[in-house]
């Protein structure tokens, strides 16, 4: 391809709303353009890329039996009102009218689509298992879309659905797409760890994130340094690793004035002592109605979805003011978990380490101190996993030292079991003629996160440098002196030529200009391989060769070019 007449716009400045590494490197590189908020042109540089990630994604899903599909971007409302996610998706879900006024969406995510395809067209146990895929555009009306196509509104995803006869088979498939995942990821030359997405406590470990390793990443990762367990921050289990205090440390209960104080912090400082040394008290109802005590360590924070998985009840809310003085007797920030024989005390693991802690007295302007949870608590539900992880927690599996990473989620799976095919009625008659709900599983990748993502992982100061697997061309060709001399345009063309045959993909620099320009350029744009063809490498029947953020030079003579070059192209990516 020559430069000259590609469409290759590179900025020296990046759009100031370009807000991270990737969004700059890819509007200064030429990659794409923005439209609108979270909506963007894809130019021929970047879509060379994305095509790139495409292949090797469809490759290996086709490698696991994938049959690749297209499925409709406009759906009707009528299969969304069947799941009844017409009416929980919210406001991520772009909704649309016909001239009909029949109402529709742009796809988010395909499950209903493609259940509805294949419940009308899988009828029996020897069609199964099935998986469907396909690469299509996803629109999700993001509240705050940022980082470039990172997270864009409008974005490419690889989805893939598989349809099986049983729980198990649908197990034994999930194995296949981690591992195929994995190989996914290896092959685009990207440092990531999948995580487990669900907690234990949650419901087991039936989805995974693939995590591209970042520091921009939004997503924090805890990672065990001996196991191979990962979760994501959200998800990931603490197990109980506190030791309770002796009762013969145990001092005496005493009452302390706060007056105005009621926040951990503002106690912590009026009485000089740690924030480990707090009781934090939070009161919660279920359905609006039924108290119950959430009781944390004073530099911990709670996690709601772990307090309702411990008490089972996903209907449940922090206290307002009126129900809190109700139960507790006292304005909010002076309760403590004590004498509320109705509210009962669910303490996370950490609290268990509190000796001679203080908590709040139940009445205003008052806290206790040298509250101890095993004397001064008899009526205590339990100690749970009721709070995000910390480095102080160790891994939940091993028991090891745990490590923090940041990540950007580029791929999710799923098993879904009969979430789906139950509500649509997605049935096959099995070998009794009998029929059975199919097992499902659903897989995405968003494809153009994994462009913005190998950027996040791979740049420089001068710009992008891509593993070689998915950079839009294997070599640059800088052509200089083209007016000087008439030697060089022939000699380009005939190596060029040369390279082409070996199947190397070359983007050749054939414009006219300065060369630290056009260095900056190829340098920007990132592509692995440099060669510079000018008078005076041509002198000697040669030309120069560099690698993108090697600072030293080669020179090689013009007819080994091609074989050198094949030859450091067979190396696999580091
Ligand atoms: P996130 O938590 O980042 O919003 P998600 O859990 O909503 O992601 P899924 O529904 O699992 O995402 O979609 C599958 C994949 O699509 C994600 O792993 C991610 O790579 C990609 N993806 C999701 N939302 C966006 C977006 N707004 N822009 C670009 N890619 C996205
Ligand atoms: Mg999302």
């Amino acid at each position: 391809m020559k430069l000259s007449r590609y469409l290759l716009p590179t900025l020296r400045e990046a759009p100031s709303d370009a807000d991270n590494v990737s969004a700059r490197l890819m509007q200064r590189a030429g990659m794409i353009r923005k439209v609108a908020s979270g909506i963007y042109d894809w130019l021929p540089l970047g879509l060379r890329v994305l095509r790139k990630v495409e292949r090797i994604v469809r490759e290996e899903m086709d490698a696991v039996g994938g049959q690749e599909i297209l499925l409709p971007v406009i759906q009707p409302k009528s299969l969304w009102k069947e799941t009844g996610r017409w009416d929980v998706y919210g406001k991520e879900l772009l909704r649309l009218k016909d001239r009909k006024d029949a109402e529709f969406c742009f796809a988010p995510t395909a499950e209903e689509v493609v259940t509805d395809l294949v419940r009308r067209e899988v009828r029996s146990w020897r069609q199964l298992p099935t998986m469907l895929y396909q690469f299509g555009l996803k629109f999700r009306d993001e509240i705050r879309p940022r980082f470039g196509v990172m997270r864009a509104r409008e974005f490419l995803m690889k989805d893939a659905y598989s349809f099986h006869a049983d729980e198990a088979d649908a197990s034994l498939h999930y194995q296949k797409i981690y591992e195929a995942y994995r190989k996914i990821f290896v092959r685009c030359g990207l440092k990531f760890k999948p995580v487990e997405a669900q907690s234990g406590a949650i419901g087991g470990s039936t989805s995974h994130e693939f995590m591209v390793l970042a520091e921009t990443g939004e997503e924090t990762i805890v990672s065990c340094s001996k196991c191979d367990y990962g979760a994501n921050l959200e998800r990931a289990e603490v197990k109980d690793h506190y030791a309770a205090p002796e009762a013969s440390s145990f001092k005496s209960v005493t009452k302390f004035e706060t007056q105005d104080k009621t926040s951990v912090a503002e106690v912590a400082k009026l009485v000089s002592r740690p924030l480990t040394d707090f009781l934090k008290t939070q009161l919660y109802m279920i359905n609006g109605h039924k108290p119950v005590i959430a009781l944390m360590r004073g530099d911990h924070e709670i996690h709601e979805a772990k307090l309702a998985a411990a008490v089972g009840s996903p209907a449940l809310q922090r206290a307002n003011e009126a129900q809190y003085r109700q139960v507790m007797g006292c304005k909010v920030g002076y309760g403590g978990p004590q004498g509320h024989p109705d509210a009962p005390v669910y303490a996370d693991f950490a609290a268990k380490s509190v000796l001679n802690g203080i908590t709040g007295a139940n009445q205003d302007g008052l806290h206790v101190d040298h509250f101890n949870i095993s004397r001064d608590l008899p009526a205590l539900k339990g100690y749970f996993d009721l709070r995000c992880a910390t480095p102080e927690d160790p891994c939940p599996r091993c028991g090891s030292r745990t490590v923090f990473y940041k990540g950007i989620e580029v791929g999710h799976t799923f098993k879904l079991g009969t979430k789906y095919s139950a509500v649509l009625k997605a049935e096959y008659l099995d070998e009794r003629q009998k029929s059975r709900v199919m097992v499902m599983g659903c897989y995405g990748i968003g494809v153009s996160r994994v462009v913005a993502a190998a950027i996040e992982q791979g740049h420089d100061k001068d710009g992008i440098l891509w593993p070689p697997a998915i950079s839009p061309f294997h070599v640059a060709l800088v052509v200089l002196d083209e007016a000087d001399d008439a030697r060089v345009r022939p000699a380009a063309d005939s190596l060029v030529a040369s390279l082409e045959s070996a199947g190397i993909e070359v983007l050749e620099d054939d414009r006219d200009g300065k060369p630290g320009v056009k260095f900056k350029d190829i340098d920007l744009i990132g592509i692995p391989h440099r060669l510079v063809l000018s008078k005076k490498t041509l002198d000697a029947g040669e030309v120069e060769y560099k690698r993108r953020g090697v600072a030293s030079f080669e020179r090689w003579k013009l007819d080994e070019a091609s074989d050198l070059l094949g030859a450091l192209l067979a190396v696999p990516a580091l």
